[in-house]
């Protein structure tokens, strides 16, 4: 894993190990980190954002401020979608291209690894507690795909799993490496209280690939535009989504998702209607324009305005911040709407 141009002390001094450690913001990554910096190992983490998962970069900060270990941040685009598109292993239970996902991972990590001469990468996967990715014989499988093969330590269930390069070379002792398995949390929260971590972020839902109606929702694009872009992959994260034939929109359901949605219109200039004359949500238009497909985008950002939902009201369609025309509509329905809701 060291590569070539990695110096070693030119005194007897003997080197000290250096591990490139993958952190999640969750306790599993933290414990692993913790296990290893115990064995008086250099580390420094790597986390990996994705379209699809955002780490928890304040829990993350704050763990490797308090322990003065260097953070890098990789954010995994186009090659993560080109895998979510089209998986050579196959999705887990929705659209989590879980194995995939971290024979990518672990290629990005080594070529990192490289960079910063680390002798090994650590994980805080926990053996068995995934069904997909975390079981013996595909972590193996990821491993050697990702030309990794003996690599990768896994300091929480070591003990159950062959023996990896720095073992054998004594970089790491085996034996104060532990045997962790399965979905229980128990072990890992007693191991935090042993090992001095008071501050860790609750398990959360993590990749939105995993989640039922993302996936639906990611699976509806798939069909309809047969390509996933950065962009695309964006905009499917945020609002409520109706397709009409020709148009999507997308509706903000809050003050934050608002924001959201009007940065990205004036950014890519995709037109968007508000009402004129009401609090109401920010609509992206995006698709072929067309006088129908207006009015049916102006009817649903009335009803989800504060607009009385019995009387017209006006809403106005821009451009960036440019005004191309204010109509009045009606909400729309209750049946026609579920009738387009992804
Ligand atoms: S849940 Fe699966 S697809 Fe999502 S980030 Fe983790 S490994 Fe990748």
């Amino acid at each position: 894993m060291v590569a070539n141009s990695c110096k070693t002390p030119s005194n007897n001094r003997i080197k000290r190990p250096k591990a490139l450690a993958l952190l999640s913001g969750g306790l599993d990554s933290m414990l692993a980190v913790k296990l290893i910096l115990e064995q008086g190992i250099d580390v420094e983490v790597v986390n990996f954002d994705t379209p699809f998962y955002r780490c928890d970069h304040c829990a993350i900060n704050r763990f490797a401020d308090e322990l003065k270990l260097k953070v890098h941040s990789v954010f995994l685009a186009e090659a993560l979608l080109e895998i979510v598109v089209n998986p050579l292993h196959g999705y887990g239970s929705q659209m989590n291209p879980c194995i995939d996902c971290r024979i990518l991972m672990f290629k990005k990590a080594k070529e990192l690894a490289e960079e910063i001469c680390a002798d090994f990468i650590v994980t805080g996967e926990v053996l068995n507690e995934r069904p997909l990715s975390q079981r013996e014989e595909t972590m193996l499988l990821i491993d050697k795909e990702a030309g990794v093969e003996g690599k990768i330590l896994r300091p929480l269930s070591a003990k159950l799993l062959p023996e990896t390069e720095p073992e054998k070379k004594g970089q790491v002792d085996r034996d104060r490496l532990l045997a962790l398995s399965g979905r229980r949390r128990l072990p890992q929260i007693e191991l935090a209280k042993k090992l001095d971590l008071k501050s860790y972020p609750n398990p959360s839902g993590g990749c939105l690939l995993t989640d039922p109606r993302f996936a639906q929702r990611l699976r509806e694009h798939l069909k309809n535009e047969k390509n996933l872009t950065v962009e695309d992959a964006e905009l499917l994260t945020v609002g409520r989504h109706f397709r009409m034939d020709g148009a999507k929109i997308i509706v903000g359901r809050n003050e934050e998702e608002n924001n959201r949605l009007l940065t990205i219109a004036k950014n890519r200039r995709i037109p968007y209607l508000e009402a004129a004359d009401y609090t109401g949500p920010i609509a992206l238009y995006v698709g072929e324009d067309s006088p129908d497909l207006r009015e049916k985008a102006a009817a649903i950002t009335v009803r989800y305005s504060d607009a009385p939902k019995d009387a017209p009201a006006n809403v106005i369609f821009r451009v960036g911040t440019e005004k191309i025309v204010e109509m009045e509509a009606r909400s729309i329905g209750e049946e026609e709407l579920d009738a387009i809701r992804i």
